[in-house]
């Protein structure tokens, strides 16, 4: 195989490590980035080494961005009293699709699992009981996937705020068992939201 090839095939098993691309895709992938090197490949390029520099975990909720603070914890237009707790950045984004929330949010970054030893420390839920504490937070609605470690997550935290006079509510209807907020159209997410439920 010659060194240029080798560049290649490189590449290739670098895309293959993508969510839902395998070895076939990442090399039709790659292929068209090739031929199409000037229009997309570069800019993709460029783009690519750009928020690989930038990209960041906002400090106060854990959504992604380029700043210490993200877009959403920044806007005072939107409501401080509430916060929408997911289990990841996908759902967030999720969520924000739907344009039906217009709290803050809680990125847990993952569920409680037994299974993996991801306890309450490692998903940074004594931050979140202490942001939820501080900062006159009136409902904290849990977004969490209806699968059973996302489910146990909820009752936990749900659990440790009993007598705080915190509302704790969950999405309703719509939210599919195993379902994953990402995989909603936009309209089950704002109709789950709507007919949330107290816990
Ligand atoms: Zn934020």
């Amino acid at each position: 195989m010659s060194e240029a090839t080798r560049d290649i095939e490189a590449l290739i098993e670098l895309m293959a490590r993508l969510p839902g691309l395998g070895p076939r895709s990442a090399r039709r992938a790659v292929l068209h980035l090739i031929k199409k090197r000037g229009k997309v490949m570069a800019p993709l390029a460029q783009a690519m080494a750009e928020v690989a520099a930038t990209a960041r975990e906002c400090a106060t909720c854990g959504n992604i961005g380029t700043a210490d603070i993200c877009d959403i914890c920044r806007d005072d237009r939107r409501a401080t009293g509430e916060i929408c707790v997911v289990e990841d950045v996908a759902d967030l984004w999720a969520m924000e699709r739907g344009q039906a929330f217009k709290g803050r949010y809680h990125v847990l970054g993952g569920t409680l699992s037994a299974l993996d030893a991801v306890g309450p420390e490692e998903l940074g839920i004594p931050k979140l009981l202490t942001r939820i504490r501080d900062n006159d937070i009136t409902e904290v609605i849990l977004a969490l996937n209806a699968t059973v470690d996302g489910q146990t997550t909820a009752h936990y935290i749900a659990e440790t705020l009993e007598g705080s006079g915190v509302a704790v509510t969950s999405l309703a209807q719509g939210v599919p068992i195993g379902g994953e907020l990402d995989y909603l159209d936009d309209g089950t997410i704002q109709a789950a939201l709507r007919a949330r439920k107290k816990i």
